[in-house]
């Protein structure tokens, strides 16, 4: 087997009148993340990691934001295009870790079925799928509510 590793890193800043989706889930709040798409942190982080680890670039190079086309478009869309790309290179997702840092909402309540919505939209075995949630401990814009920050780590596999 021929492995290999990415990572995905994300943040988006938290505003009223918007909707909060982060792993593809609406999560009801007061807010929600700005955006050129959808604003879904937990997607750009991972699709970030996937094109990372098949050493294609970033998600600004493949869905530029000065592109009118993805205007408010769904972030598993995105990913989708992403996922393509990763089976064409002959690779499949052993398996996907991810870290949510949001002071607000509380996302105890959501974990399970962003990780549910996650497994979903990847076709991937809910046993594969990681899903953390922390809080920014109120320290920096995190802390005060301002943004949310999303990490991804995934372990691709090809045979060899
Ligand atoms: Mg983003």
């Amino acid at each position: 087997m021929h492995n290999r590793v990415g990572m995905g890193y994300d943040i988006h800043r938290l505003v009223e009148g918007r909707k909060l989706l982060l792993g593809g889930l609406d999560i009801p709040y007061i807010k929600g993340l700005l955006g050129h798409s959808d604003g879904d942190a937990l997607l750009h982080a991972i699709c970030d990691a996937i094109l990372g680890a098949i050493a294609e670039g970033d998600i600004g190079e493949h869905f530029p934001d000065t592109e009118q086309k993805y205007q408010n478009i769904s972030s598993s869309e995105l990913l989708r295009n992403v996922l393509i790309l990763m089976h064409k290179k002959g690779y499949s997702i052993a398996n996907l870790d991810t870290i949510i840092i949001a002071e607000e909402p509380k996302l105890t309540l959501f974990k399970a079925s962003i990780k549910k919505n996650l497994a979903k939209l990847m076709n991937l075995n809910i046993d594969c799928v990681g899903v953390k949630a922390k809080t920014n401990e109120g320290l920096g814009g995190v802390g005060r509510g301002e943004a949310i920050i999303c990490y991804a780590t995934v372990l691709l596999t090809k045979p060899t």
